[in-house]
């Protein structure tokens, strides 16, 4: 079999949405299991839906995921620009190439009639369709037209009759009728082509062998399949991909996970536990297993084991997924990425490869293992950075009510201040010493202890998190606590 050529073709419209890194991703995946070729085109030619910059957010969103594209903006390649925008002489020369073989026509009809046709057809309760007008205009009509200057556009001549059939590998056989399909507009009056031709041109010339997309372009299928013919061309093999649902079945929404893919970078989720969640959305390796690096998604990756059906986006099972990853990540790798946060929220300062590391890496360690994304260890670790100002209520009300609560903070601050090496081991000899002397449980120490010392009544373990923070700052909070206890 010939090299295998797959395409991601984003449109430059807004950010880069969690459907379309998926789609993405797929096609990268298919590639690299492959040994193909993945390249990313930039489908820009409806000028009207441009967002400035948006190309760079594309870019960036691929790169933080881990898609690299062997062709295409910024990396080059032979079938280049990869641009759409930057081709549009080509495409000019294909519509041309149709007209000369009688496929396409110019329409001259105004905006105006297509406008007050819409109406008509809608008051009808008819299918909005163009009805063909300029298809049959004779050679002195057209002529007429063009002396005149009249703007046009080329539309495709659409088949009035049959049906157009296509293989989708997951789907089987698809048939659509012609007669729905309309003469479609392939280039605009601004010279830009539409969606259709530049994408028909573009996987032809650029050799694509599967389209791999979002199952919403299935209806734009037939349309492309009747462009490959009239080009004489061999259209590649098609692949839709399943919807991606919102947990309870219904569509994906802004509120229910549609958001940006830099979103959830944002939010603290680690562009591993994205990927891998993100190729079992419609995808699986025939087994149970759930968490897979890369590599291994790659060594097992066939088109096999997707699934045609819409694929369920259950944001708790990232998170879960993610918190695997941030358990398994070296506590070195951890720091690396959390420290922008920490630099972000004012904990640190400059970088974090100063003295302060060792400090740093401990207080990772401790927050490690109940962290689900990267953003917990901003607030679950502002009490290492800074003292408490408030202390959680519900904590107040269990472990700082009874009466004696000051006298036991003021016992252990004193025993505590006579300790020398202020390690976890001696902290809970010193702690453990004192609650068996007075013939209470350590717990009735424990927990008004952490809410003064972190203002919360959860947290890491206790004798480490005080090493931690060191004697001093220890000190100092029971000292607050115990000031704020009898006011
Ligand atoms: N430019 C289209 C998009 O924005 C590409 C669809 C396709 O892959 O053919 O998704």
């Amino acid at each position: 079999m010939s090299e295998i050529r797959v395409r991601f073709a984003p449109s430059p419209t807004g950010y880069l949405h969690i459907g379309n890194a998926r789609s993405a991703l797929f096609a990268w995946l298919f590639a690299r299991a492959n040994k193909g070729t993945f390249i990313l085109r930039i489908e820009d030619t409806d000028r009207k839906r441009y967002v400035q910059g948006a190309e760079q957010v594309i870019y960036e969103s691929l790169r933080w995921l881990g898609l690299d594209w062997d062709e295409g903006p910024e990396v080059g390649g032979d079938y280049g620009p990869y641009v759409q925008s930057q081709r549009t002489d080509i495409y000019r020369q294909a519509a041309e190439a149709l007209i000369e073989s009688g496929h396409a026509y110019r329409c001259y009809c105004t905006p105006e009639r297509l406008a007050a046709l819409r109406e008509e057809q809608q008051r009808r309760k008819e299918n909005s369709q163009y009805d063909r007008h300029c298809r049959h205009l004779t050679e002195e009509e057209r002529a007429v037209y063009e002396q005149a200057g009249k703007p046009s556009v080329v539309r495709f001549k659409t088949p009035l009759e049959g049906a157009t059939t296509f293989h989708d590998y997951l789907r089987g056989d698809v048939t659509f009728e012609n007669a729905g399909l309309d003469d479609l507009v392939l280039l605009k009056s601004d010279g830009y082509p539409t969606y259709h031709l530049a994408n028909v041109v573009d996987d032809h010339r650029m050799k694509i062998t599967h389209v791999l997309r979002a199952d919403e372009w299935i209806s734009s299928t037939p349309r492309h399949v009747l462009l490959y013919r009239a080009f004489g061309w061999e259209p590649p093999k098609f692949v839709h991909l399943p919807m991606i649902l919102s947990p309870d079945g219904g569509k994906l929404s802004k509120r229910r996970g549609a958001v940006s893919l830099l979103e959830y970078r944002d939010r603290g989720y680690l562009p591993e536990a994205v990927f891998n969640f993100l190729a079992l959305l419609g995808w699986s390796p025939g087994d149970d297993r759930e968490k897979m690096s890369v590599e291994e998604i790659v060594s097992v990756f066939t088109l096999d084991r997707m699934s045609p059906k819409g694929a369920a986006f259950d944001e708790t099972k990232l998170e879960w997924l993610n918190g695997q990853y941030i358990h398994e990540l070296s506590t070195e790798d951890l720091l690396n990425r959390v420290a922008p946060l920490w630099r972000d929220a004012g904990f640190i300062e400059g970088d974090e490869m100063g003295a302060e590391r060792d400090r740093l890496l401990s207080i990772l360690t401790l927050l490690k293992e109940r962290a689900r994304r990267l953003t917990d260890f901003v607030e679950g670790a502002r009490y290492f950075f800074e003292d408490p100002q408030e202390y959680e209520e519900k904590g107040r009300r269990k472990h700082w009510k009874k009466p004696d609560v000051g006298e036991r903070l003021n016992a252990l601050k004193d025993r505590l201040e006579t300790l020398d090496v202020f390690n976890e081991e001696h902290l809970e000899t010193a702690l453990r010493g004192l609650a068996e002397e007075r013939g209470i449980s350590a717990a009735k120490l424990i927990h008004p202890a952490r809410l003064a010392i972190s203002g919360r009544s959860f947290g890491p373990g206790f004798f480490e998190m005080m090493e931690v923070l060191g004697k001093e700052t220890v000190l100092r909070r029971l000292d607050r606590a115990m000031r704020v206890l009898i006011s």
